[in-house]
């Protein structure tokens, strides 16, 4: 039996189900978890029946109840005038500091969101849940949404964060009796449903205090602002966001390509890093776990089930199914993560997921454990091995990064104390910056928020591409001929993780010789990455592709590039088994294999393993130059200097000081200023079309008031990247 109710007379509706087993989630129920879901645990709410107009009383009308019982026994005694006036006024203040603490029971809720928050060690939001000491509720909520195409999660890193959302509830658990309390929200969830939920859950737990870590995907940014906003102006909740995510965030990092660096061109990462370096504080160092943390709040009442609530009409007359069908809450409370939707493989499909996770750890002890690992025996191999597949001294710390199981800043100072402890010739620049270019990518996706879907260089957008699927088809299912770019593709496709040259190379191969649009490529990896990271996938994608701010200034070829990165050939023969007895001479390229060798090492090119979907690279890369250049003298001439670099619009960051401090400056998309930025030479110095002698100098009038005169730049892309490959 259920019934629907209105809450502080808001249009929030929400159901009171009375105990039945198939729901589980009613009073005197909580749920832990185990390896397979969840079991119900009893008692750990409190399940005694209150009476409020035949409904369980919420805590805060309670509070209410006994405030005004409190001064209606101040009003009788001193009616009674047998106390001196200072007497009376004591007790008074004795009993408001009585109703307060009642009132201060309310619960604080943090909320867990898979962006940067799924750690114990070094997390604000429990150390502040700490020092609030108010009644806990932990919560993780799931929607379709979450799994948008652009900004989502992607297939691949849903099985990883659904055992690291898993793996945390545990931990809280036994090391604090805490829960993660589940819930499913509807697919299209956005502010109005979640504003449901925070007025659901200051009804039930007289919750008005939020914690959560920020997030920085434009249309999320932009969500929980107003969701911040909404709460704290109209509700008048307390809300905390924390910065869990990056050494720096994008508004502290006083970047705007300014005139005193000559490191590099304007969104590179070598002046990023200086300016990184020179304008912010060293990342805080990372804060130990909690010791403890207050008790967990407990839900009073049943929750939403809107299937219960609202596709069920009770059978009474005049009681309108439409009018409850509108008006029940769509979020629902579920008693496992399962039942949540986040797990992609449906009941009775194959299970990739099993594979996918093979040997990647993902609860927080093993995954500290595995850093530390890296710090003692990999770290002082790679600044000289980080490009070689075959050794494996990379890090492998990116899915734990980009769900914030490890922290930054904790990978950031532990890497700093272990390089201190190296020899000179062992210690590694490259990692550090590499952990800047983090920021960076999230710097690029601040100031220009249409990143993850449209060039940043926007004239590029008329650019011819290739659309022949049976190519994309090949480069995705790692069927290119191609040995290095099919074992990359096979291993993101079984373990959702590629080393860092060997996506470069594929990327590369896509855009360049095939000539396929960047954005297919931008998707494939959304899909099957483990590690996604929109910021990074964006910023990376979009410089391969060319129409990023640091155009690769070079071409990988996918046989010479692989015989540096693999050059035992073991990574190729790890991924491609049916390669694996071809001598080292032809592993990368077996079509230049003598039919003998081939035969000997049980290969038949086109049987046993493709033939290259493109024979002459040579020809196949003019090609993609032709189409760049093609488009380059189409677009308008604004789009480039003098110097035939390419032009684009860059917002001006400008300081502001809104309520939230932590935004010390901010991008507007009405103020902006042309800059130019790193342009291949086999790019500029083809004919393009030339600007108009007015535009010319306003361009450059606006451009030289932010930058030097490009000749006295060095004329250098992003050095790392020319490094990686
Ligand atoms: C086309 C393309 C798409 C990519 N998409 C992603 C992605 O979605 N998520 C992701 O984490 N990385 C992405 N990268 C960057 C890089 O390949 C991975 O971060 C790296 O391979 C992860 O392995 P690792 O942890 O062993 O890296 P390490 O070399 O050990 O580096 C340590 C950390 O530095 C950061 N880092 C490394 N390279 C970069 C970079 N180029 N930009 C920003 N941060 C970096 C990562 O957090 C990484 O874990 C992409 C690279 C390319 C070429």
């Amino acid at each position: 039996m259920h019934h629907c109710v209105t809450v502080n007379g808001s249009s929030l509706l929400f159901c009171e189900v009375i105990p039945r087993s198939t729901y589980g989630w009613c009073p005197g129920e909580r749920y832990c978890s185990d390896s397979q879901g969840f079991t119900a645990q009893r008692d750990l709410v409190d399940a005694r029946p209150r009476s409020y107009n035949g409904r369980r009383t919420p805590s805060r009308y309670r509070a209410l109840l006994r405030m005004r019982k409190a001064k209606r026994r101040t009003v009788e005694s001193s009616n009674r005038a047998t106390d001196s006036p200072d007497t009376l006024f004591s007790k008074i203040d004795a009993q408001k500091t009585a109703v307060k603490r009642s009132l201060s029971s309310a619960a604080t809720i943090v909320w867990l969101r898979g962006r940067g928050d799924l750690r114990i060690h070094d997390n604000p939001l429990l150390l502040q849940a700490q020092r609030l000491n108010e009644p806990l509720f932990i919560m993780f909520t799931w929607s379709s949404a979450d799994a948008d195409k652009n900004y989502g999660f992607g297939e691949a890193q849903r099985v990883f964060l659904f055992s690291a959302v898993d793996a945390l509830n545990r931990a809280l658990n036994m090391r604090f009796q805490q829960v993660i309390h589940y819930v499913r929200l509807s697919d299209d969830a956005g502010l109005e449903e979640y504003l449901q939920l925070f007025h659901f859950l200051e009804a039930s737990l007289s919750a008005r205090t939020l914690l959560m870590a920020r997030r920085y995907e434009p249309p999320l940014l932009q969500l929980d602002m107003e969701l911040e906003c909404t709460l704290t102006k109209q509700r008048k909740w307390k809300v905390y966001t924390h910065n869990m995510h990056l050494l720096h965030e994008p508004w502290t990092v006083a970047y705007d390509g300014d005139a005193t660096s000559s490191a590099g061109h304007f969104g590179t990462l070598l002046p990023f890093w200086q300016a990184w370096q020179r304008n912010a504080d060293l990342p805080p160092e990372p804060a130990a776990a909690p010791s403890t943390l207050p008790p967990a709040a407990a839900l009073e009442r049943c929750e939403p089930r809107t299937p219960a609530c609202c596709e069920k009409p009770p059978p009474l007359a005049g009681d309108a199914f439409v009018d409850r069908t509108t008006r029940c809450a769509p979020f629902q409370f579920v008693t496992s993560l399962v039942e949540t939707g986040l797990h992609p493989v449906r009941p009775g499909t194959k299970r990739w997921d099993t594979v996918l996770l093979g040997s990647w750890a993902v609860d927080e002890e093993r995954v500290r454990a595995f850093l530390r690992d890296f710090l003692e025996h990999r770290l002082p191999l790679y600044e000289k091995n980080k490009s070689r597949a075959d050794l494996e001294v990379v890090s492998r710390l990116s899915p734990y990064l980009a769900l914030g199981m490890l922290s930054a800043r904790e990978v950031f100072h532990a890497t700093r104390a272990a390089s201190r402890r190296l020899a000179a010739s062992e210690r590694s620049k490259t990692f550090e910056r590499r952990l800047i270019w983090r920021d960076l990518a999230y710097w690029t996706l601040y100031m220009f928020p249409e990143a993850v879907t449209t060039p940043i260089r926007s004239h590029y957008a008329s650019q011819e591409w290739n659309e022949d699927p049976r190519l994309l088809a090949a480069w995705q299912r790692g069927s290119t001929g191609y040995p290095i770019i099919d074992a990359g593709m096979r291993q993101l496709w079984q373990t959702g993780w590629m080393p860092q040259n060997i996506r470069m190379a594929a990327a590369s191969f896509l855009v360049e010789y095939l000539n396929i649009h960047w954005i297919h490529g931008l998707q494939w990896f959304h899909r099957t990455l483990i590690d996604l990271d929109i910021a990074i996938n964006a910023m990376m994608w979009q410089n391969a592709g060319r129409t990023g701010l640091d155009m690769w200034n070079f071409v990988i070829h996918p046989e010479t590039s692989a015989r540096s990165s693999d050059p035992t050939g073991a990574y190729v023969r790890k991924w491609l088994p049916e390669l694996a007895q071809l001598p080292n001479a032809y592993i990368h390229a077996p079509w230049k294999a003598p039919e003998s060798v081939l035969s000997s090492a049980g290969v038949q090119l086109g049987a046993t393993y493709p033939q290259r979907i493109i024979a002459d690279l040579g020809a196949a890369r003019k090609q993609s130059q032709a189409a760049v250049l093609e488009m380059r003298s189409r677009s308008m001439p604004q789009f480039f200097n003098a110097d035939g670099y390419d032009r684009i619009r860059v917002p001006v960051l400008k300081a502001v000081s809104l309520p939230h401090e932590r935004f010390q400056q901010t991008a507007t998309a009405d103020n902006t200023v042309w800059r130019h930025v790193f342009t291949r030479r086999e790019f500029r110095e083809a004919p393009f079309a030339t600007h108009l002698p007015h535009e010319t100098e306003a361009c450059d009038r606006q451009e030289a008031q932010l930058l030097p005169k490009d000749s006295t730049r060095a004329m250098r892309g992003n050095g790392d990247a020319q490094a990686a490959a």
